[in-house]
């Protein structure tokens, strides 16, 4: 019976994608695909055309996140999760430090416990739905933690460990770059992939690189220790410089994410994404206060995310059900984090996403809950 419920059309959301990633694409991302079709799709990425792509992107990226100077935009194949391994052989010297609130902190902390040439990692456990901070210990030499854990919805703060030296700091932004604020100068290496606020694919990862922590990088690489080459964040280092990949890139996903970048920055850089997402999220937020059924799932306002929004529902909401109806009239990608394992709902805000439409999936999640009702 589910499958033939139809949500009237003047509630629906204009668009329906509200994943944390792949999010909502953009029609003029398609269109700027559409422009480099003779000129850029299906050309060399050693060419002059695809990496002044790279270039734009690295300058816009610069550009959004007003780097400061001395820092550098670097890219690699392999996205976010590449980065883990990267970090564990070309950036941790011997020892580092994991704040864990969720799967992907505790993805990045398991990288660093298996590499052999590495000190066991200190690794710090939030309970899902809180968070915890770095803090100050002998012998660590890489702090890491998530600025935005996606799988549970839990914003953190991005500042630097006070006393650490010449630790360095390494934030990962995946979810949270170009979607909120963000003082660059407290991290080292803040890295990221395109496909959650920057609306394009999967498959590359940026990082906004510090001086100290391209120091690093060449120390270690000069230091003889093992380092395999897609792993070595030395070639990606000088690679970058030169606009390019150490291997082939998707050319596709970099004019999607330029036609992004340009369109962020032309409508206000990081100010306007950040106040974007803010009212999304506060829209989603005070409806789950209000509803009977519903509340938000990270109890303390300041830890919850602008950008993926998490929000519990009473046992006696079959989420799963509410969730195949959404799918069913549209409305995609709103099931929580897998593992997770709790009743609940998440969604993306990206800058992407019109607030409008989060008003109008909290519409039409209330007209499915009371036609759902027996
Ligand atoms: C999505 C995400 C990742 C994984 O990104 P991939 O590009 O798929 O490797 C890592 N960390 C966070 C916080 C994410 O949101």
């Amino acid at each position: 019976m589910s499958d033939q419920m139809t949500i009237p059309a003047d509630l629906l959301p204009h668009d329906g994608r509200f994943g944390s990633g792949p999010s909502k694409v953009s029609s003029f991302q398609i269109e700027a695909l559409r422009a480099a079709e003779r000129t850029l799709l299906g050309t060399s990425h050693r060419q002059a055309p695809v990496r002044g792509v790279v270039r734009d992107v690295q300058e816009m990226l610069a550009s959004f996140f007003s780097l400061p100077d001395g820092y550098e935009v670097v890219l690699g194949n392999g996205g976010s999760s590449l980065m883990w391994d990267a970090a564990a052989y070309s950036l941790v010297e011997r020892r580092a430090q994991h704040c864990v609130q969720g799967e992907f902190g505790s993805k990045f902390a398991a990288a660093t416990l298996g590499a052999p040439h590495l000190d066991p990692s200190s690794v710090r456990q939030a309970d899902a739905g809180s968070l915890t901070l770095p803090e100050l210990e002998d012998g660590v030499d890489v702090y890491a933690w998530a600025h935005n854990e996606t799988s549970t919805g839990v914003i953190s703060p991005v500042a630097r460990v006070r006393g650490a030296d010449d630790a360095l700091m390494v934030v990962d932004g995946t979810s949270a770059a170009g979607g909120t604020e963000l003082d660059v100068s407290q991290t080292d290496l803040y890295y990221f992939a395109p496909q959650k606020s920057f609306a394009s694919d999967g498959g590359l990862w940026f990082a906004l690189m510090s001086p100290a922590a391209i120091a690093r990088i060449e120390r270690i690489a000069a230091s003889g220790r093992y380092i395999p080459a897609i792993l070595s964040l030395e070639d990606a280092v000088v690679n970058s410089r030169q606009n390019q990949t150490l291997n082939t890139p998707a050319v596709a996903t970099l004019v999607m994410m330029r036609a992004q970048l340009q369109w962020l920055l032309d409508q206000g850089g990081m100010a306007f994404a950040a106040s974007r997402t803010a009212d999304s999220a506060s829209r989603l937020y005070s409806w789950a206060e209000s509803s009977p059924v519903a509340r938000p799932f990270v109890s303390q306002v300041a830890y919850r995310s602008p950008v993926v929004g998490t929000v519990d529902f009473d046992a006696s909401v079959d989420t799963a059900a509410l969730r195949s109806i959404l799918r069913d009239n549209g409305v995609v990608d709103v099931d929580p984090y897998r593992k997770l394992g709790r009743n609940q709902i998440r969604v993306g805000m990206f800058p992407a996403v019109d607030p409008e439409d989060v008003s109008r999936l909290t519409a039409s999640v209330d007209w499915v809950l009371a036609h759902l009702e027996p």
